[in-house]
């Protein structure tokens, strides 16, 4: 399993861009050498890999993700990136996934132009650990969906927060970190339900946009 969750990060690690472009460079006998001796694990077909993690529950990758994560906290391997030798530093923060012109499936947003045109979307909020060296590492992340069926308001990043504060609560059980933060999602009842649930969220970071 650590070979085809490897091999799926690999796009990003090498920036591909595509999953036939690591197929191809996977053809070159030196790249897979490489590969091999850096990872110490071979680089699976992408179709493989494709096959394979498609057919994972989402929350299942996210165990291994949060037991990887977890074990860094109790190696105490973090300890020296925190702030003032006392927090972590974790921001969070809202990113587009994908966009279509026509319903993608019931859980998209939507938004619609003046000119009347609804474009159908995916956010998710990301929670990263940031290191004073450059590391992000994530830490969870909530998609930002709309419920099936009919609501009254859609689903935001400020409702994402409250679920995403609960699970790194739950999953990574750190209760001192400082938080950087859109300004835009940190309202004083938020900032004070925040607070509640995640311990000692202090720092708010405005970002240039
Ligand atoms: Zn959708």
């Amino acid at each position: 399993m650590a070979e085809i969750i490897m091999g799926g990060v690999s796009i990003f690690l090498f920036k591909t861009g595509s999953r036939n472009q690591l197929n191809n460079n996977r053809k070159d006998g030196n790249f897979s050498a490489w590969y091999e001796q850096l990872f110490g694990m071979k680089l699976p077909h992408q179709d493989t890999v494709y096959d394979i993690l498609s057919e994972i529950p989402e929350d299942e990758l996210e165990n291994i993700e949060t037991d990887a994560i977890s074990g860094l906290f109790e190696q105490k391997f973090l300890r020296k990136y925190r702030l003032l030798d006392k927090y972590y530093t974790v921001a969070i923060d809202a990113t587009g996934v994908v966009s279509y012109d026509k319903p993608h499936c019931e859980h998209c947003l939507t938004k619609t132009s003046k000119k009347g045109k609804v474009t159908y979307y995916h956010y998710v909020l990301e929670a990263k650990l940031v290191t004073n060296d450059g590391h992000a590492i994530s830490l969870a992340r909530e998609w930002i969906d709309n419920p099936a069926g009919k609501y009254e308001k859609q689903d935001c990043e400020r409702t994402a927060f409250v679920r995403l504060a609960q699970k790194l609560k739950k999953n990574i059980r750190v209760y001192r970190f400082a938080s950087l933060r859109t300004a835009c999602i940190l309202t004083k009842t938020r900032l004070k339900s925040a607070k509640r649930m995640v311990g000692n969220l202090y720092l708010c970071c405005k970002t240039t946009h």
